[in-house]
């Protein structure tokens, strides 16, 4: 059998592929949440106060009656089992990017052997998974495994349908016996209170009477790649690891621009439209989707919504997206760099806060100049993200988004806001304590009389800022493909909550000695710029020119990798930011980064681990089988008094020779376990193993462009990236 036998199967497979049938898309309305259990639902099944009282819980975070959560669990069940429900489940969020559920059946049975059903309301507010198997970053000992789930009721339930039946899922927190979060879901609504208490003081002394609670808003752009499963069958990095550990680049990449907005191949046209039916019927308002850069790579947006909400969606959405791409005969990756040489995905986290009585607080209006309210959010943010950048650098790192930030496409690691011209001079109007007139957009006018004139945008975008105002809310562009949004919302709503408490207690000082409303907002703005302007940027984030001026004139921090970026969680000030608004407590920000730190470190074992692997028993046969087959031709030609040139038998040779001893530089590398600290272990991955890692991939790459295409093993970049 030769060595590309699974290569070319797959070729083969793919190119012969039924294709999947396309199914009539249903109608919106009829699809719309039908499998969610959400307000329009309650209203219909349970009683007027029943619903009142649920309904204040939901949009208010009231406390909720636990006679009426006997209510409400009774009239789910009810709704779920027509739906043909006979299992529930409390779906929880740990400290991995994942997503994890246990499964209760409702069933018990009598002493006459039937069978009945229960559902009490203590069932649906508390449940009781194991936990010992989740990291916890030494919160419990292994053997104190006591974890509890409790219901979110401001996070709908809904039905998840599976090959297996339909299942009542619950969104709620998971917490240790003795209290600590051992989740994602607990500290992002504890940001969102703290960030609304602090909003209420502001908006007080602002003069506003009648104040509704904030509420953060999340929209989260999710990129992904498609491959066909057949190709992800014949290469273990892809299963593994997520991401292609060796492969040449393709002759055609992404230099012709001519994927973004393409027309979306017709297979995966089939696809999306499948995917997007079944987020409707979630109640996931999938808003938008389109080609992104690279081949084979695309977008899903939904519509924004409050931020606990559109986390617990953005979970969900990576599962259908996951699941459907299966049942479409693709592996869908959501790793932030599966080839190399093209682009990688993110995940782009829209974020806003407001409220039902003032609104979008980071809308400007036509008029920033004289809208004091936004510019006090609009500079909280500002010395959030000079106070905290390392902080925000930290809520994004992980081994696979490190090799997207920083690299000429994705936001670099450094973190700088930007504002766009209006709100940037508007800014330093105020700095120089001469605030005048802001400048509006003005009209577009393409001088065609057939396309109707319309308001251009006050700033225009910046794709390489990692932190960029657009328009009415604020954009974090540097998060992962692959990663929970969380962690990302718990650092913005925090430090932004801390950014407003700075602010109401200045604001307080100057008012009550005596100074106007107006007058004493631009003072303490004024302070603000002067001390923070440092991380406003508008120029290019990719220049060179940049990362030596943000670094040495600036005093930002340029953070390369994740085992630089974690330690920021240990830092005094991130300590005390936590504490201070009540997010987390130091056990609990130490676990994370005990836990973030040791998914780091397994993720940068196992592909080491798989390069030694795949180098020595996928890549050395199919060198050394070239090598044998031109010996023999050699030889036979040799007989026949014909020379052959050897170069490429002495290229292949020496390749062959400098990846195996690559190899075993680092297999000798994987033995070491000796470290000091966590610290030093991830330094060691992130130079020395990382290093050794590249060193081989080197080797084993310009190995694929010599070795004779039939013998070559694995699926090749041009085969993965454009054969559908
Ligand atoms: P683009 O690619 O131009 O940045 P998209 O339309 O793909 O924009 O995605 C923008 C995302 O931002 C969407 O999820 C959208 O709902 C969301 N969004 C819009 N307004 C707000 C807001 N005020 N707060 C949070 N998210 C918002
Ligand atoms: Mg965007």
């Amino acid at each position: 059998m030769s060595g590309n036998e699974s290569r070319l199967q797959a070729i083969y497979q793919i190119t012969n592929r039924e294709r999947t049938p396309v199914t009539q898309p249903e109608p919106l309305n009829k699809i719309w949440a039908c499998d969610v259990f959400n307000l329009a639902k309650m209203e219909e099944c349970l009683s007027k106060n029943a619903f009142k009282a649920i309904k204040k819980t939901v949009q208010t975070g009231a406390p909720l009656d636990p006679a009426i959560a006997e209510v409400v669990a009774a009239a789910m069940k009810e709704w779920a089992m027509g739906k043909g429900a006979k299992f529930f489940s409390h779906i929880f969020y740990p400290m991995t990017n994942a997503s994890a559920e246990k499964h209760d059946g409702f069933i018990v049975t009598n002493s006459e052997g039937n069978a009945i059903t229960e559902f009490s309301g203590s069932l649906l507010i508390k449940g009781e998974p194991d936990g010992s198997s989740f990291p916890n970053g030494s919160i419990r000992m292994t053997n104190a495994a006591r974890g509890y789930t409790a219901w979110d009721p401001t996070s709908p339930a809904y039905i998840m349908q599976t090959a297996n039946g339909a299942t009542l899922t619950i969104p709620s927190v998971f917490m240790s016996w003795t209290g600590e979060a051992l989740d994602k879901k607990i500290p992002l609504l504890r940001s969102n209170a703290a960030m609304n208490r602090a909003a209420q003081k502001v908006l007080s002394l602002m003069g506003e009477t009648d104040i509704a609670p904030l509420n953060s808003s999340c929209g989260a752009e999710q990129e992904y790649f498609l491959v066909d499963a057949n190709f992800a069958n014949a290469r273990p990095d892809l299963l593994l690891a997520g991401r292609t550990l060796f492969g040449a680049p393709s002759a055609k990449g992404q230099q012709f621009d001519d994927h973004y907005f393409g027309a979306i191949p017709e297979r995966v046209q089939v696809f999306m439209q499948d995917f997007e039916d079944q987020l409707y019927k979630l109640g996931i308002p999938a808003k938008t989707h389109h080609n992104e850069v690279a081949p084979g790579q695309f977008e899903i947006a939904p519509y924004f919504e409050a931020a606990n909400v559109a986390a617990d969606h953005q979970q969900l959405l990576m599962t259908v997206l996951k699941n459907t791409a299966k049942k479409h005969g693709f592996l869908c990756l959501l790793h932030e760099k599966p080839f190399a040489g093209i682009n990688g995905s993110g995940k782009h986290v829209n974020w806003s806060v407001g409220n039902a009585t003032q609104g979008n607080l980071l809308d400007p209006g036509d008029t920033p100049h004289d809208n004091l309210n936004f510019l006090l959010f609009c500079g909280a943010v500002i010395r959030g993200v000079h106070l905290f950048g390392p902080l925000l650098r930290a809520a994004i790192a992980t081994a696979s988004n490190d090799h997207r930030l920083g690299a000429n496409e994705a936001p670099p690691a450094i973190m700088s806001v930007y504002l766009g011209d209006q709100l940037e001079n508007l800014f330093r109007d105020i700095k120089e304590g001469n605030l005048s007139i802001t400048k509006a957009g003005g009209d577009m006018d393409l001088g065609l009389s057939q396309i109707l004139n319309f308001k251009r945008d006050p700033g225009d975008r910046n794709r390489t800022s990692p932190f960029a105002f657009t328009g009415n809310r604020f954009e974090f562009r540097a998060v992962g493909s692959g990663q929970s949004v969380s962690g990302p919302l718990v650092v913005m709503n925090t430090m932004l909550a801390d950014s407003l408490e700075w602010i109401a207690e200045r604001l307080e000082a100057k008012l009550t000695a005596g100074s106007d409303q107006a007058t004493a907002v631009i003072a303490v703005l004024k302070d603000l710029i002067t001390e923070h302007g440092n991380a406003v940027f508008g120029g290019d984030g990719y220049s060179s020119d940049w990362h030596s001026k943000a670094v040495e004139e600036r005093g930002l921090k340029n953070i390369p990798t994740t085992a630089d970026a974690l330690p920021a969680l240990r830092e005094a000030s991130v300590k005390k930011l936590f504490a201070s608004t009540g997010v987390l407590s130091a056990v609990e920000l130490e676990s994370r980064f005990e836990v973030y730190s040791e998914q780091y470190i397994l993720a940068i074992e196992l592909e080491a681990k798989l390069v030694v692997e795949m180098a020595k028993s996928s890549i050395y046969p199919a060198a050394i089988s070239y090598l044998s087959e031109l010996a023999a031709a050699n030889v036979s030609m040799a007989e026949m008094t014909i020379e052959l040139d050897k170069t490429t038998a002495k290229t292949v040779a020496a390749a062959t020779n400098a990846m195996m001893a690559a190899v075993a530089k680092l297999s000798t590398a994987l033995e070491q376990h000796d470290f000091a600290s966590t610290e030093e272990h991830m330094q060691f991955l992130a130079k020395d193993v990382r290093g050794l890692m590249d060193e081989v991939r080197l080797h084993a790459d310009a190995l694929e462009t010599e070795v004779a295409d039939e013998l070559w093993p694995l699926p090749k970049y041009r085969e993965m990236l454009f054969i559908k």
